[in-house]
């Protein structure tokens, strides 16, 4: 094995101790999958790393059946009993935080302070949901007939989560927290590129107290693991976070049985900023907005909307950081971006670069030349883009902004909304008006004013048009985990019925 399949199954043991390889988190178990071999790569390297087996489609069987009898256990307990087990999973997610983040790291390529901050997240999220379990609930509707007329909220029953690889322990989190809270059974297919840190939750939440068997983990490809557990009848709830195109073939499927889906897709989200903004801020929060996570962000602020007037400033201020910005490997402490994850991606991320440079863009900042060895991109500037070329429309999911100048508040508007995706947007200005007229007029499920990439587990979050529909986080999510029963109770003495025969 090479050194970073030693250090990734390492990381993975103080998880499973023992483990000498990957598999799936069925009823408690690391269960070997029984489907093709899956080759994993280390993305600071490019060098082949660990292999695993793709679950197969008879583990999907196992892990529904599993999930649907831990449901009903845990849907027996108490609302506050419920409660008390998340914030005991909350604090044990806490006190893994370092192992965890190391994990996530090595199995993802994400700098490691990154993975420290996604970790603590997903205790948040725990210790939040908690707190909901005993406060969503029915009401009482006076219904104009002699009958107690009453809605219960009851779990959707075994929900499939399909989650992406660029935050696989935060996505993890954010729906597994909110679906146990209100008592379903979960089935979760995290990517096959990163399934790790998924298999480690599950694992740290059933040791703090949630029933064996009631969060899977599904390790595998999505045309086969994922395919078969949307087909699988015990599924009632299908949530996905992941491209649009995949997206789609998602839906179509549970479409087929008449399942639910939420859909938490891409972006190219429009940072818009104008010339009375604090340029300064708004030139540091640029730079995060699109390189952290090494661009791999739905939310990552990748159309920079500039005003004429501080245009040619602007954008000499970010690409002047971009190139301080320390890129570097995923588990020293000084790493701000890391690789792109995956070999794929980053051929994407390269050719899009060249795309823009061919399509009469500038490089302000970073390079179309690829590097030998690893998947590292630098922060990219591309400068004098106009909004109908290929970068200012196709998500590139990288470290790389488009520069796009614009005269009006209206243009700018225009500009953001000439679009398929609806996932963020931010403006910059100090005048207040405009700030809320801008915030009111952007199609986009969340939109930050002086501000970029504030997302907290309180808040709703989702998309507009092909950045998907439902909600996450928040009290929404609660509505997308459960389903509301109306319950009729007639209350009068002898009540008149409609016909009848004894
Ligand atoms: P992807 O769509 O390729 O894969 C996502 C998941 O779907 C993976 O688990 C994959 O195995 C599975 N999958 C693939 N094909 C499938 C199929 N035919 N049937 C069932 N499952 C299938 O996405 P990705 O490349 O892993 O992630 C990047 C994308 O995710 C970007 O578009 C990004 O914007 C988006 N994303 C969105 C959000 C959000 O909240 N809106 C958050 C993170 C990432």
């Amino acid at each position: 094995m090479t050194q970073h399949a030693d250090l990734l199954l390492a990381a993975f043991a103080h998880f499973f101790p023992g483990a000498k390889t990957l598999g799936s988190y069925i009823d408690g178990e690391l269960v070997e999958g029984q489907g093709e071999p899956v080759q994993l790569y280390d993305a600071a390297t490019g060098l082949a790393s660990l292999t695993y087996r793709d679950a197969g489609a008879a583990l999907v069987d196992h892990a529904a059946s599993s999930a649907r009898r831990a449901q009903r256990e845990w849907w027996a307990l108490t609302h506050m009993a419920r409660g008390r087990v998340m914030n005991d999973v909350a604090r044990a997610i806490r006190a893994q935080v370092e192992p965890m983040a190391r994990l996530e790291s090595l199995g993802s390529g994400k700098p490691i302070r990154d993975c420290r901050g996604e970790v603590a997240k997903v205790s948040e999220m725990f210790e939040y949901y908690a707190g909901w379990t005993d406060k969503f609930y029915g009401s009482v509707i006076p219904v104009p007939t002699s009958h107690l007329n009453y809605t219960r909220r009851e779990p959707a029953g075994v929900v499939l989560q399909i989650t992406p690889w660029n935050a696989p322990v935060f996505t993890c989190g954010w729906q597994v927290a909110p679906a146990v809270a209100m008592g379903n059974g979960v089935l979760l297919k995290p990517s096959e590129l990163t399934p790790f840190t998924s298999l480690a939750l599950a694992r740290i939440a059933e040791q703090a107290g949630l029933p064996r068997g009631l969060v899977n983990v599904l390790a595998g490809f999505g045309h086969t693991v994922g395919q078969a557990a949307i087909a699988h009848r015990t599924v009632s709830k299908v949530v996905f976070v992941g491209s649009p195109a995949t997206g789609a073939r998602i839906a179509e499927a549970a479409a087929r049985r008449v399942v639910p889906c939420v859909l938490e897709l891409g972006g190219k989200s429009a940072n818009i900023v104008f010339a009375d903004a604090d340029l300064k801020r708004a030139a540091l929060t640029a730079q995060a907005a699109i390189f952290a996570g090494a661009g791999q962000s739905c939310v990552a602020g990748s159309r920079l909307l500039v005003q004429r007037a501080v245009y040619d400033e602007f954008v000499a201020m970010v690409a002047s950081g971009a190139k301080q910005i320390r890129v570097g490997a995923p588990l020293d402490d000084a790493t701000e971006v890391g690789p792109i994850n995956n070999r794929k991606q980053y051929d994407h991320v390269m050719s899009m670069i060249a795309r823009g440079v061919a399509d009469g863009a500038t490089l302000a900042a970073g390079s179309a030349e690829r590097g030998d060895g690893g998947y590292f991109v630098a922060p990219t500037v591309l400068a004098g883009v106009t909004n109908d070329m290929d970068v200012a429309r196709t998500e590139i999911f990288g470290p790389v902004v488009a520069a796009i100048p614009f005269d009006t508040e209206e243009e700018a508007v225009a500009i953001a909304n000439d679009t398929d995706f609806g996932l963020a947007g931010a403006a910059w200005t100090t005048d207040v008006a405009r700030a809320h007229r801008v915030a009111a007029q952007v199609n986009a499920g969340t939109f930050w004013v002086n501000g970029y990439k504030t997302i907290n587990v309180a808040s709703p979050f989702g998309g507009y048009g092909l950045s998907g529909y439902g909600r996450s986080s928040g009290v929404e999510a609660l509505y997308e985990y459960t389903q509301t029963k109306s319950v009729w109770v007639e209350t009068a003495e002898a009540p008149p019925t409609a016909f009848g025969y004894l």
